[in-house]
């Protein structure tokens, strides 16, 4: 059952990364651990649809997303204001690093858990784990080219 407290009175959402549904989502939180996958998930409390699953959102998907946007506006910048290959490295730089991250707690959190989503789909036991050690090992190589960055 529903507790009162939670944020989600009418239908209860699906995690983003496993589809477990949520069974209590404090009022006040914004990011909670699915209880199955472990992923983390934020809660966006806007735009329109207040009590839809479609504002709960996988914290590694935004960060995800987040990479792929701003990767776009620094190649962009690059183009259009004539960044320097020196800001343009630097700027690489923080993007690893969200990517690194993003990778590293995905492979991290898939290794415990035994679940892995790439792309769509979602595996479970052995070949999850498999892909869940190459995210984390992606991950840390990305976070080890961003200190190089760093150094330059
Ligand atoms: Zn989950």
């Amino acid at each position: 059952m529903l507790s009162p407290a939670t944020a989600f009175p009418y239908r209860r959402p699906g995690c983003p990364y496993c589809g477990h549904t949520i069974d209590h989502w404090p009022k006040e939180a914004h990011v909670q651990s699915c209880r199955l996958c472990l992923r983390p998930m934020i809660l966006l409390r806007w735009p329109t649809d207040w009590n839809g699953p479609k504002r709960l959102r996988g914290l590694l998907d935004v960060g995800f997303a987040l990479y792929g946007l701003l990767t776009i506006a620094l190649v962009a910048a690059f183009i259009v204001t004539g960044l320097t290959p020196h800001a343009f490295a630097k700027g690489f730089s923080v993007l690893l690093f969200i990517i690194g991250s993003v990778l590293a707690a995905d492979g991290v959190l898939g290794l415990r858990t035994g679940m892995d989503r790439t792309g769509k789909q979602l595996r479970s036991g052995r070949p999850a784990r498999v892909l869940a050690g190459g995210k984390l090992v992606a991950g840390s190589a990305a976070i080890v080219l961003l200190c190089i960055g760093l150094a330059l």
